[in-house]
């Protein structure tokens, strides 16, 4: 079953066991819009099953939110046509000549251009048979674009960040809902996995300045504005001390203490450490 999020929203939530993002359909008057691909056809069409419930018509387009496997690579099947960011398509046709087996995965891990979690769930995800074929978008757009589907529109933010360059955020304005894909995620195709405190700051400001009531993140539940800021307190907090020079983890530890206003999570070490592993920028 799909949950309704809003008027014109359903979703099907996202699923930890083999990394499977949210992915939503935007229903309008005229058109339907699919909010990422899957990763893989069974996931695409598993939601395209329960779409039928809510509405006779397949999406008229698939909305993808950045190149990463469990966000495209459903996209080969239903063959939906596809937007995304200019970068999007280099991106994903890096992908088209690779071999998928586990072999070729633990090849790609060792040189540092495959992530042990995502060769896992790949393997997770398709068991033995790989038969994945990487479909590119049909089309691309640089810094906005607008879809207009009868009563509600999306529109499509770059959103760049070293999670991916290509990275989008989907705004709806009727309905208050923002998608964010991964784009609150640290760089995790880095030699060493980061937060630039730069860049959360700047998806801070971007964020405060949609009215949206609905923030959603591709593999968590959607949030509201509140429970959103509360969640996200720590990794705009550190990323602030960051930019204000601090350097120190325990410094930082001991500044998030003072200053947190809902108890400090679990993970606070771990995220200190993503910023502190940040390579050096200017500001
Ligand atoms: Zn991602």
């Amino acid at each position: 079953m799909l949950t309704k999020l809003t008027d014109h929203i359903f979703y099907l939530p996202a699923d930890a066991r083999t990394d499977r993002p949210i992915l939503a359909a935007i229903v309008g008057r005229d058109h339907v819009a699919m909010l990422d691909a899957g990763n893989s056809p069974a996931h695409a069409d598993r939601f395209l099953a329960e779409l039928q419930t809510i509405t006779p018509r397949r999406p008229d387009w698939v909305l993808l939110t950045h190149w990463h496997w469990d966000h495209t690579f459903g996209l080969a099947h239903p063959g939906i046509p596809a937007i995304g960011q200019k970068a999007l398509t280099a991106n994903l046709a890096k992908l088209q000549n690779l071999a998928w087996d586990d072999a070729a995965l633990a090849e790609r891990v060792a040189s540092g251009v495959e992530i042990t979690f995502c060769a896992e769930n790949i393997g997770k995800e398709y068991g033995a048979a790989r038969d994945i074929h990487v479909a590119l978008p049909t089309i691309t757009f640089e810094e906005m674009l607008t879809l207009h589907l009868g009563g509600v529109t999306c529109e499509l933010r770059h959103l760049p960040t070293d999670h991916s360059d290509d990275s989008i955020a989907v705004y709806v304005p009727e309905d208050g809902v923002v998608f964010l894909g991964d784009a609150l995620g640290p760089a995790l195709y880095a030699p060493t996995p980061y937060y630039a405190a730069d860049q959360i700051l700047r998806l801070r400001d971007l964020v405060e300045s949609l009215p949206a009531r609905w923030f959603v993140e591709s593999h968590s539940a959607p949030l509201s504005r509140e429970d959103f800021w509360a969640d996200n307190e720590i990794l705009i907090l550190v990323a602030t001390l960051i930019h204000e020079g601090y350097t120190d983890a325990d410094a930082i530890m001991a500044a998030v203490a003072r200053r947190a206003a809902h108890p400090i999570p679990e993970d606070a070490a771990e995220v200190i450490a993503l910023f502190l592993s940040a390579p050096p920028r200017t500001l």
